[in-house]
């Protein structure tokens, strides 16, 4: 149970701590929070500085809009993810060279993205594929980042690395896919504090990624955005089958901002297009979107990547379509 409190209070701690209660006392998007649990005991406890009590029957309360009605909106630097203007991520999908950041950086941002993707640390489902340039990749996605203006989002796949995030500034922590029930990383994220990019896990359900968000939310870090990266399904003409719906329902249930990767659920660039576009046109706030000066040659996921004028093609009708809608890009 989450109890939203007035004030600070030593007779509610006390109270809770003759109880067999668990309870975590928190700071979280300006408000004073005690979670309770379980329900049976929390419900006993009552103080003066309880200004409400939530009760929930969903297995996440931090997550749910049940609480908190307004929608988050997630602060990278200067870029706002979570209001009326689409947010777009681009870049490679793996950092190879600073030359190659760079060229790829100057042409997303004149094309009209906001921030920067790469990945420095790679989770390879094969240890014989190029596993990234660990920390020279930080170093380069850092630099480019300062020269350019935009600022950076890329993958942390271990809590050990964390030294290294903190040494080069990363603006954005991305968890991927692949670790995205790591409960210790979760938490050991959650506690930096930085802003999160939470991809769903290819074989979670809704719930479940809700669930992975609570663990950051829960160690006081609220500035997560939730990402839609496309699940396992029996479906091969893709490489992952974006869930659409699952988006839709996730926004429905949460007040985290939503973002869309079409990128790893296409697999192959032709259909990054249609898959960003339909994306937005679900309410996605913002997108991230592999791009590469030379997809052919790329050290991975050479068949997704788009060209940077693929890419400023896909922005003016982004632009377009959020116009529509009423929004920007
Ligand atoms: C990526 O963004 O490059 C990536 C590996 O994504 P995911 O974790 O969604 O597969
Ligand atoms: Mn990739």
């Amino acid at each position: 149970m989450l109890f939203i409190l007035r004030n600070d209070s030593s007779t509610l701690m006390e109270k809770i701590k003759e109880s067999s209660a668990s309870y975590k006392f928190l700071d979280l998007y300006g408000k004073k929070l005690a979670l309770v649990w379980p329900d049976e005991e929390a419900e006993k406890i009552n103080d003066d500085s309880i200004e409400m009590k939530v009760k929930t029957r969903k297995p996440y309360i931090l997550a749910s809009n049940e609480w908190k009605k307004e929608p988050t909106k997630v602060n990278v630097k200067d870029v706002e993810i979570g209001g009326e203007k689409i947010v777009v991520a681009a870049g490679p999908c793996a950092v190879e060279s600073e030359e190659q950041v760079e060229t790829v950086a100057k042409a997303v941002k004149r094309a009209g993205a906001s921030l920067l993707r790469g990945g420095a640390f790679k989770p390879r489902t094969s240890p014989y594929s190029f596993q990234g340039l660990g920390e020279g990749g930080l170093k380069i996605l850092r630099k480019v980042s300062d020269e350019v203006g935009l600022p950076i989002v890329t993958e942390i796949m271990d809590a050990r690395d964390l030294p290294l995030f903190k040494q080069y500034d990363i603006d954005m922590l991305q968890i991927g896919a692949r670790n995205a029930q790591n409960f210790t990383l979760l938490k050991e994220v959650g506690k930096f504090g930085k802003p999160v990019l939470l991809k769903r896990g290819m074989a979670n359900t809704v719930e479940e990624w809700l669930q992975s968000a609570e663990y950051l939310l829960s160690e006081g870090n609220g500035n997560v955005v939730l990402c839609e990266r496309g699940i396992r399904t029996f479906e091969k003409a893709t490489r992952f089958t974006l869930d659409i719906g699952g988006m839709v329902a996730a926004k429905m249930m949460t007040h985290l901002p939503m973002c869309a990767d079409p990128s790893h659920p296409a697999g192959k660039r032709e259909l990054v297009h249609s898959l960003a576009l339909a994306s937005v046109a679900a309410g996605a706030d913002m997108l991230i979107i592999e791009v590469h000066p030379n997809p052919e040659k790329a050290l991975s996921d050479s068949e997704q990547q788009l060209t940077p004028e693929s890419f400023e093609v896909l922005m003016n009708r982004i632009k377009a379509l959020a116009n529509a809608l009423g929004r920007s890009a």
